[in-house]
C-alpha cells in the first residue's frame, strides 16, 4: 500500500542536510575507517591476480569519503598499479563534491575515475546495450541497496561483473541494530516501496543462503546520538527525525500516533541505550564481502 507521508528522498537538499547531520551525530564512518584499516588491506590483498591495472567499481558512492579511503589501502596493498575507477551515482551535487575532493588530491594520479551520473539500474542498462565485457576486480556498494528496486537482481548483475578473485562488497546496517528493530516494526507505515526500502544485512544474508552464494561477513559496532529527537521543535532533532524515518517532515505530516510510537521505540532499550543523559541510537553496520560466480 503507497504510504501517504512523502519521503524524504523528494528533497534532496533536506535528505542532504540530515545525512550530514547524521554523520556528526554518529560514528557511521568511523566504523567504516576502523573496517577499512582493519580487516579491508587483507581481502584487498587477495584481488586481482598478480594484474598491473585493477578495475573498481563503486556504485553509490556519495561524496567518495569513503571510496577515496578505500583506494588508498587498495594502493597499500599493490604498490604498482593503476586502477581505473568507474563512480556511480545520481545525485549530480554528491558527483560534484567527489570530483572536487579528487582535484585536490594529486596524488591519486595513478586513478583514472570515469563518472557516471546514473543509478545501479541505469548502469546496469548501458553495460548491458554496450555489450562490455570488461571485469572488475573490486565493486562497493556502501548504505546503497536500500535505493534500488531488487537488492538480490542487483547483486546478481555487479557479481557477474567480478573477475577472478575479485570482491563485492555490502555495506547496509545489520539486521541487529536499531534500525532493523525500528523497519521491522514501522517498516509498512514509514518505507515508500518505490524509491527506498528497509533492507538490512540479515535480508542479504537470507537472499545469499537462497540462492547458495557463500559470503563472508562482518559486524561494525557503532553509534548515533538521537537525543535532539526528544525536544519537542528541536530543528536538528526533527532532520535526525526525518534520517531515522526517511519521511519528510515526519514531525509535522505522521499521525500523533505514529509520532509518538516511533519515539517511544526509538528510545526503547531494542533501539538505543540511555548513557549519560544521551540517547545513544544503535547503528551497528553489517558488511558481506562476495567473491565471483566462477
Ligand atoms: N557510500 C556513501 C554514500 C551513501 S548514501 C557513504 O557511505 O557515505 C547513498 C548514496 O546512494 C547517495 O549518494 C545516493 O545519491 C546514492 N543513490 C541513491 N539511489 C541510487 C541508485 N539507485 N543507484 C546508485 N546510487 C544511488
Amino acid at each position: 500500500m503507497a504510504s501517504p507521508l512523502m519521503s524524504l528522498g523528494q528533497d534532496d537538499n533536506r535528505y542532504q542536510k540530515s545525512f550530514q547531520l547524521f554523520l556528526e551525530r554518529s560514528s557511521e564512518h568511523q566504523c567504516m575507517q576502523d573496517f577499512i584499516h582493519r580487516q579491508l588491506p587483507e581481502i584487498l590483498a587477495s584481488i586481482g591476480d598478480g594484474k598491473s591495472h585493477l578495475n573498481v567499481i563503486g556504485v553509490g558512492s556519495g561524496a567518495g569519503t569513503i571510496d577515496l579511503e578505500m583506494l588508498s589501502v587498495l594502493r597499500l596493498k599493490h604498490p604498482a598499479v593503476t586502477v581505473d575507477n568507474e563512480v556511480v551515482e545520481p545525485s549530480s551535487q554528491q558527483l560534484h563534491n567527489y570530483r572536487v575532493s579528487v582535484a585536490q588530491k594529486p596524488e591519486l594520479d595513478y586513478v583514472k575515475f570515469t563518472w557516471n551520473k546514473m543509478t545501479a539500474g541505469e548502469f546496469e542498462e548501458a553495460w548491458k546495450v554496450k555489450k562490455l565485457t570488461k571485469r572488475a576486480d573490486f565493486i562497493h556498494m556502501i548504505q546503497m541497496l536500500y535505493y534500488v528496486k531488487d537488492p538480490g537482481a542487483t547483486i546478481g548483475f555487479f557479481q557477474s561483473l567480478l573477475d577472478k578473485n575479485g570482491k563485492l562488497l555490502i555495506i547496509l546496517v545489520s539486521g541487529e541494530s536499531g534500525w532493523g528493530r525500528l523497519w521491522r516494526t514501522y517498516r509498512h507505515q514509514l518505507c515508500n516501496t518505490e524509491i527506498s526500502q528497509c533492507v538490512t544485512t540479515g535480508d542479504i544474508k537470507s537472499f545469499l543462503a537462497s540462492t547458495g552464494v557463500s559470503y563472508q561477513s562482518y559486524e561494525l559496532p557503532s553509534q548515533m546520538d538521537i537525543t535532539e529527537c526528544f525536544t519537542e521543535g528541536d530543528e536538528k532533532g526533527e532532520l535526525l527525525l526525518d534520517f531515522l524515518t526517511e519521511v519528510l517532515d515526519f514531525s509535522k505530516t505522521a499521525s500523533p500516533e505514529l509520532r509518538a510510537g516511533v519515539l517511544e521505540l526509538l528510545r526503547h532499550p531494542d533501539c538505543s541505550v540511555e548513557s549519560d543523559g544521551k540517547v545513544l541510537f544503535n547503528n551497528n553496520l553489517g558488511v558481506i564481502v562476495i567473491d565471483p560466480l566462477c
